[in-house]
């Protein structure tokens, strides 16, 4: 981790094997021949703090994903059609339950007498509750309509007929290191969603790999936002929330009904710890038949990114990945820069020409970074299994699987004129995003 601010003595050799350090004080220090202190000892200190069945779990996912990356790499992962059927069938069963919770709702409804209708009626409330999400259309801040950002859906379009993909409804930029693509509604709307960190972090063909990535997701063969399968998790999600038993204040006295209510108490909790129990049972079941699918599903998107942009430029975009840490250093930097300057001449904290100032430092900074101190982030995301977020493989081994094929040359390219226009499209979101960040 780059540590400006960091005083304290830095040892010249290694403690482990005597090998002489680097002496640069605006890094970690390390050692690239034993890897002593790759892992910072606080990083350590809290892997060590885990339990052991946490533990245990961590390394069987781990094995499962380096086990799934070594028969996608020799091309003979052909499974992913079975996990996506079963996975499928679980969402119809979880859809089915809704539909017939429903129908029993509606049946006592028409048939029943007074208590009953009210049953009736109750369920139908319940069933309203856990109607199958399907997520909106994204409005207002950060969402780029095709008038403003001309040249921004003109570069997605292209490509994305270049893979064969749909063109994108809605591009929306907002502040996280990341990118993702999402269907909503029942229209099916497909929204973009690009981190402008991590775009400013990026070249301009290290952008159009993103961008690839992203859209690759809507042929990929990833269902895991898809209408049947993404309501049904998000349903079952809802059923487990809603079943899991709360506490009730105690009430006074020890009545008989009081002994009732309390019995009641008792045998209802007892029923939903069953029902939660169950319902916890089926998310992971649908845990473990999506993870290893939609990782699959991540690897064709890269390579169907590297197909795009060029194999550097995706294994380009996927390094960028490694160095969401920067972001803090440029905005540590940029608010001491502010604070430095002499009182007379401080403009108020992030005025316009801060905020440019915010990405020129993360550029800078990226552009600065020691090859020593590349080798570390690179070989730490292999210690601590760097991931996107839960529903990526680890970004080393989507570095190694890229590595490991053909290199092929960009397909889509964008001229000087058509990535200056994006950038001015851009710039007023690049100048509220910087804002928030210097003012935070
Ligand atoms: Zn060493
Ligand atoms: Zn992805």
């Amino acid at each position: 981790m780059p540590n400006p601010t960091a005083t304290t003595a830095r040892p010249q050799t290694c403690p482990h094997c005597t090998a002489p350090l680097d002496p640069d004080p605006r890094f970690t220090v390390w050692c690239p021949g034993c890897e002593w202190n790759l892992v910072p000892e606080q990083e350590a200190a809290e892997e060590a703090a885990k339990d052991a069945k946490a533990a245990a779990r961590e390394r069987a996912a781990a094995e499962r994903t380096e086990r799934l990356f070594q028969e996608v790499a020799a091309g003979r992962a052909d499974t992913t059609r079975q996990d996506w059927l079963a996975a499928s069938a679980v969402a119809t069963a979880v859809h089915l339950s809704t539909a017939a919770l429903a129908g029993w709702g509606i049946w006592l409804l028409v048939t029943g007498n007074t208590p009953l209708r009210c049953l009736g009626a109750a369920v139908l409330a319940v069933v309203f509750l856990l109607r199958p999400r399907l997520g909106r259309a994204p409005r207002g801040t950060g969402v780029l309509t095709r008038t403003e950002a001309p040249a921004l859906y003109g570069l997605t379009d292209r490509l994305a007929e270049q893979l064969g993909a749909p063109k994108v409804d809605v591009i929306r930029v907002d502040g996280e290191f990341n990118a993702s693509m999402g269907v909503v509604g029942l229209r099916r709307t497909s929204v973009l969603t690009i981190g402008l960190p991590l775009w400013e972090a990026m070249d301009d063909q290290q952008r159009i790999a993103m961008l690839g990535h992203e859209l690759a997701h809507r042929i990929n063969g990833d269902h895991r936002s898809g209408l049947w399968l993404g309501s049904a998790i998000r349903t079952l999600a809802h059923w487990y929330d809603l079943a899991t038993p709360r506490r009730r204040a105690g009430g006074g006295g020890v009545g008989a009904m009081n002994l009732l209510f309390i019995f009641a108490d008792y045998i209802s909790n007892a029923v939903l710890h069953v029902v939660t129990w169950l319902l916890l049972r089926v998310l992971l079941l649908l845990h473990r038949l999506t993870a290893r699918a939609g990782q699959q599903a991540e690897y064709r998107a890269d390579e169907l990114a590297a197909r795009a942009a060029s194999s550097e430029a995706a294994s380009g975009m996927l390094t960028a990945l490694l160095f969401d840490e920067a972001v803090g250093t440029a905005v540590l930097r940029v608010r001491a820069r502010i604070h430095s300057r002499p009182r007379s001449t401080r403009r108020e904290p992030a005025s316009a020409p801060d905020t440019d100032l915010l990405w020129q430092e993360l550029r800078d900074h990226l552009a600065g970074l020691p090859a020593l101190e590349r080798d570390r982030l690179v070989r730490r995301s292999r210690a601590g299994g760097h991931c996107v977020n839960a529903t990526h493989p680890p970004t080393h081994l989507r570095l190694a699987l890229l590595a490991g094929r053909p290199p092929v040359p960009a397909a889509v390219t964008a001229a000087p004129a058509e990535s200056a226009a994006i950038d001015a499209e851009l710039a007023p979101h690049r100048a509220r995003t910087a804002h928030t960040f210097l003012a935070g």
